[in-house]
């Protein structure tokens, strides 16, 4: 990719994560060298201090981390004892993560469908889920709600239907940790918090790398256990079955540099929001934020209603402008999920969501002049 000089030739980056690592300096290859100099390299001494930073940044008393953000939901449904017999409910209209860890579990998937402003599961559609699980013969025990391009689920209307259902609810933050919904931070919300530190994520690492959130003491034992392979009292007794899922020393190192300027980020990331909002509300659907919640801004997403995306894409790519789709199909219509149940006949947001969205780079470093570009580009391509 060529480097953004701010002419009209220069390929502009989605994500850039080169920008950060400047800013950076050489803050990552020392914390690195430190880890190399002591050598122990899986959990240890920089994982610790990045769950207490990480406990610090988002208030939940208690940080497991692992190994990735899909393993963090899944470990927590290890945890619960989730399996054949029982159903969880996810949104259909999301990254594959939350239904790959129900289905692995053995519970059956009820997909149900996202309000078409937020993108976020609909509440409503969680109670249809529980109605069609028990029809079913499954006992529903739990739904994984994903914070979706940064911006938390509406959790007021949520937790009292799980409360009324007896569901455990999951907050998958992979794209939204930092982000606030009514004064409270993501990764306090729910029975507990999964997220990623994918390096395209808000809060990213350098590989892969994950982190579960709990205000639960007996949960936050569980998953220590988990991680490590089902880990009783000392290394070889095994007290459960576990799994391999630890974050390893260098990653944590590298995820504590970044987390002292995320605050910093989230500010940048949420002025850029506000720019293309400015720049694009008269001639396109701009996302929007539920009042009292701010979004982290892991995309910045518009709906292009009838227009044709295809065209849109290449109009944008010839002008040096890369764009995404998130998500090109909902998951109920993934060939691995056909065999789970959906929440209704159809999930027709879920469906047309697929059809209309578009990314634009979104990322802390995106200059003022770059980000015009990109503005000027969308109104030529929509004129
Ligand atoms: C990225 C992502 C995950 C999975 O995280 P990994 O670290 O890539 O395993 C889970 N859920 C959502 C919504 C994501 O965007």
């Amino acid at each position: 990719m060529l480097k953004d000089t701010g002419t009209a030739l220069a390929e502009i980056p989605f994500i850039d994560l080169k920008a950060q690592r400047h800013r950076l300096g050489d803050r990552i290859e020392k914390a690195i060298g430190r880890v190399l100099d002591h050598g122990q390299f899986v959990l240890g001494r920089e994982v610790e201090a990045a769950e207490a930073k990480l406990a610090e940044f988002s208030g939940a008393p208690h940080v497991i981390a692992c190994a990735n953000g899909t393993d963090a939901l899944y470990l927590v449904l290890l945890a619960k004892g989730i399996g054949p017999g029982d159903a969880v409910i996810c949104p259909a209209f999301t990254f594959a993560a939350p239904a790959e860890v129900i289905a692995l579990t053995g519970a059956t998937i009820v997909f149900a469908d996202v309000l078409p402003d937020t993108f976020n599961i609909d509440p409503a559609g969680i109670v249809t889920a529980c109605a069609i699980a028990r029809q079913r013969g499954l006992a529903p025990k739990a739904v994984i709600a994903v914070d979706l391009y940064g911006q938390p689920a509406d959790y007021d209307v949520i937790e009292p239907i799980c409360a009324e259902e007896g569901l455990f609810l999951l907050a998958d933050t992979a794209q939204g940790f930092g982000a606030t919904y009514k004064g409270r931070k993501t990764g306090t919300i729910g029975d507990a918090t999964g997220t990623s530190f994918f390096p395209a994520k808000p809060l990213g690492c350098y590989g892969d790398g994950g982190a579960i959130f709990t205000a639960d003491p007996e949960l936050d034992g569980l998953l220590r256990s988990i991680r490590m392979h089902g880990q009783g009292t000392d290394r070889y007794e095994h007290a459960r079955v576990g799994v391999n899922s630890r974050l390893d020393a260098i990653q944590a190192a590298i995820l504590i540099e970044k987390l002292a300027i995320f605050g910093e980020e989230i500010e940048a990331r949420d002025r850029a929001a506000t720019r293309y909002a400015e720049g694009l509300a008269d001639v396109v659907t701009v996302p929007t934020v539920i009042h009292g919640a701010t979004s982290v801004w892991a995309q910045y997403t518009l709906r292009l209603g009838g227009r044709n995306r295809d065209a849109f894409i290449s109009a944008l790519k010839a002008d040096g402008v890369p764009t995404a789709v998130h998500y090109p199909r909902p998951l109920h219509r993934q060939t691995a999920y056909l065999d789970q149940l959906t929440a209704g006949d159809s999930l027709p947001v879920a469906e047309q969501l697929a059809n209309e969205v578009v990314s634009l780079p979104m990322h802390a470093y995106l200059r003022e002049e770059t980000q015009d570009r990109i503005i000027a580009s969308v109104r030529r391509a929509l004129a």
